[in-house]
Order: C-alpha cells, then structure tokens, then sequence
C-alpha cells in the first residue's frame, strides 16, 4: 500500500535498487537548488543523459536525481509488479501543491497505463486515503479525492 508520507530526501538508503526502470529519468522534471551545481531537466521528456544502459554520468549525477526515490523505491512492501517500468505508473509522494498535507502523484508511462485493472485498483486504493494527481501520458492531470475543497482548488488553477 502507498502511504501518504513525504518523500524522504537524503532519507535512509532503500535495500532496492532501480534495476532497468528509467522512469523517473523521463517523467520528472528535474532543478538544481540554487546553491548546487546547474542541473534542469524538463518534465515528459527523456534526460539528455539517459542512454540505452540508463544515466550515462551514473556516478557523477546531479544532487537532484540522487536524492529522488519513487514511491516503489522507498515502499519495501510493494510487489516487484509495481516497478514503475513494469507497472506503466511511477508514484511519487510529494508535498501537495493542493494545499496543507500531502498528494501522491502518478505519472503515467504510457497512455492507458493507469486504466490497467491492477494499477487503477492501487491508485483507487491510495485516493481513499489522500488525493492522487494522476498525470496522463500526455500531461493532463486529473485529482482523484474525495474531497471537494481540493477538487475546486485544482480547477482554480493551481499546477506544480
Ligand atoms: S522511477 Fe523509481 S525505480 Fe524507476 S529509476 Fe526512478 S527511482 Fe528508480
Ligand atoms: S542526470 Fe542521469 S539520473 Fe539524472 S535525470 Fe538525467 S539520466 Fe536520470
């Protein structure tokens, strides 16, 4: 099950290990805090150092990247079917950008991938505990919550 809780930067390091899974290499946008090297890697598009073997400055990659860990990465208790590459979905626990508290989002890898019936049971199962920002494929974002304050906040306006 995914928690709710905030994504641990710098946070005690997870016994698994990405494997071949590239996703958030693609997915995420990536910034350099201001008193790091310049790094910035726009969101749904893939890192200009990603190659066929994955980050090709591995050993050398920015703060930012070192210090993301995906919901799966951190969630020992989540199956192996559930690695973003495998599942479609990379889920990632953030502050939430819809107010006080926490989202988490999912960003789908392909389009459709959401809907599987496996991944849309995990998705409505963690949206009945916190909202959920599903990013599709192709960028819309659709907030699965049970709250309507929350709702009404997303169709104000408010983006990350
Ligand atoms: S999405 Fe998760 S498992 Fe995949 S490369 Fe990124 S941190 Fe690793
Ligand atoms: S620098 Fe490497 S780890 Fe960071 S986003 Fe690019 S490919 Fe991924």
């Amino acid at each position: 099950m995914i928690k709710p809780t905030r994504a641990r930067a710098g946070g005690p390091r997870s016994l698994r290990t990405c494997g071949e899974c590239r996703a958030c290499c693609v997915v995420l946008g990536f910034e350099a805090r201001p008193d790091e090297a310049s790094f910035a890697k726009p969101a749904g598009e893939a890192c200009r150092h990603l190659g066929p073997t994955g980050c090709s400055i591995y050993p050398e990659r920015p703060p930012v990247c070192r210090r993301f860990r995906c919901a799966w990465l951190q969630e020992q208790s989540l199956p192996a079917s559930l690695r973003p590459d495998r599942c479609g979905v990379m889920f990632a626990m953030n502050d939430s950008v819809l107010g006080p508290g926490f989202a988490v989002y999912a960003y789908e890898l392909h389009a459709g991938a959401a809907d599987r019936p496996r991944v849309a049971r995990v998705i409505r199962q963690v949206a009945a505990e916190a909202p959920v920002i599903l990013v599709r494929a192709g960028g819309r974002r659709e907030v699965l919550t049970a709250d309507p304050a929350v709702v009404a906040r997303v169709a104000g306006g408010e983006s990350t």
